[in-house]
């Protein structure tokens, strides 16, 4: 912290439009990962606000308890119609996503998702069904229970004694590839036949370990194995939801239904903290029965007015402005610019894309090795907020960024990789 303190001269933003932040010079920066993976429509998109602003009119807040209201239960309904499986036949087990509860942020996305697993066992005949298998690198959040499914160490070994146990595999992204991986999910899967209560995955990126893409073919393979066994599949698709990777979500590029879904982040498109965990059909239904049965769980902002309203526009406008389409467009640009650093920028390795994301690493040693914050300050200098995450360089910036800004960012990150190298 202290060493943070001494160095850090933080940008003072005063405003905010499409892909760029305004600072108090009134110097504009491209957004380069829209303020932490939220602003996936840019900033301030003028119809959100409306939607915003249009409901803070009529009804802010109340709590759901004997309480509905009209965003709510739309949104609810938009989001089911939308979930990967909706209205399909024949998905492997006929299950699709039919029931939505809402929380105020990702990591509570992924709380909840893990009380309703635990419960579900719980009182349906599998108690002893309260462990998690999870990917080295995970990242679902900051609360404990988020903390002890997470599997990066510098965030959770220190509250080592306060975690749950869990099962750690290797990621995916790793060196021997997915079926690695897979192999020590189906060794867990039979060395704790009784105790798995599901399986948690970042479903083909996962993000905040460095923007590791993973064959898609994994989320499909442990899919099949928890199904044969009968426990859970649980996709945090808090960071690759709604379009960041290409497809709507990315549960999708595998062809799988999750028992459970986390959706924030662009969910509220950088208007309102808000969230949603989406379950089956079967889920649901092991909660009804006596009081006891019940899934006592809930924060003061559940299923809040102004955070549905905005959800909902954010739905109606990724259809309207064929956000996904948009994607399909500029993705490859994406990725033809991160391969093109990788070959001519001395020291930066493992070039990797997926839809809107695009990563390097600086591994190659030499001037670059340890140089995030160096490539961060030559982007500031270029009017980019640009924030690798530690050796990762990456964007992930608005899916609706204009050509034009889309073509100086890719051009600003590859300058400032060079003038880091440079020394
Ligand atoms: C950001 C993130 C979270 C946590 O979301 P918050 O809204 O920051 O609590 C959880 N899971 C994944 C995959 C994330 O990227």
């Amino acid at each position: 912290m202290e060493a943070y303190i001494g160095v850090t001269d933080p940008l003072v933003v005063v405003g905010s439009e499409g892909p760029y932040l305004v600072d108090a010079d009134g110097r504009r920066y491209l957004d380069a990962n829209g303020s932490w993976w939220v602003s996936t429509l840019g900033h301030r998109h003028p119809r959100l606000v409306k939607a915003l602003v249009e409901q803070a009119g009529t009804l802010a807040h109340v709590s759901l308890a004997g309480v509905t209201h009209e965003p709510a239960a739309r949104l609810a309904a938009e989001l089911v119609a939308l979930a990967p499986g909706a209205g399909k036949e024949g998905v492997p087990g006929g299950e699709r996503l039919s029931r939505v509860f809402y929380v105020d942020n990702g990591s509570t996305a992924v709380e909840v998702a893990i009380k309703m697993a635990a419960q579900y066992w719980a009182q349906n005949g599998r108690p002893r069904r309260t462990r998690f298998i999870t990917l080295s690198g995970a990242f679902h959040g900051e609360t404990l229970g988020a903390t002890s499914v997470g599997g990066v160490p510098a965030f959770r070994d220190v509250f080592g004694p306060l975690l749950f146990d869990v099962v750690h595999v290797p990621s995916p992204s790793e060196e021997g590839g997915w079926e690695r991986a897979f192999a020590e999910v189906e060794r867990a899967l039979k060395a704790f036949p009784d105790e798995v209560a599901g399986v948690i995955v970042e479903p083909v990126v996962q993000g905040a370990a460095g923007m590791q893409v993973y064959a898609p073919a994994f989320v499909r393979a442990v899919r099949e194995a928890t199904r044969a066994v009968d426990t859970f599949l649980i996709a945090d698709e808090v960071f690759t939801g709604l379009g960041r990777t290409g497809a709507r979500f990315a549960c999708e590029l595998g062809g799988v239904v999750p028992d459970l879904l986390c959706l924030a982040k662009a969910l509220s498109g950088g208007l309102m903290p808000f969230a949603a965990t989406l379950a089956t059909e079967r889920v649901f239904s092991g909660f009804l029965g006596g009081r006891e049965r019940a899934l006592y769980y809930g924060h003061s902002y559940c299923g809040n007015p102004l955070g549905a309203a905005v959800a909902r526009e954010v739905l109606a406008v990724y259809r309207d402005e064929d956000v996904l389409g948009q994607v399909a467009r500029k993705a490859p640009r994406v990725k033809a610019a991160f391969e093109r650093m990788a070959e001519r920028v001395p020291g930066v390795v493992r070039p990797r894309a997926l839809g809107m994301v695009g990563a390097v690493d600086l591994g190659g040693g030499g001037y670059l090795a340890g140089g995030g914050w160096r490539v961060y300050e030559a982007a500031r200098r270029r009017g980019l907020y640009l924030r690798p995450l530690g050796d990762t360089v990456y964007i992930s910036p608005a899916l609706n960024i204009p050509e034009d800004a889309l073509e100086a960012l890719l051009s600003g990150v590859e300058e400032s990789l060079r003038e880091a190298a440079a020394g």
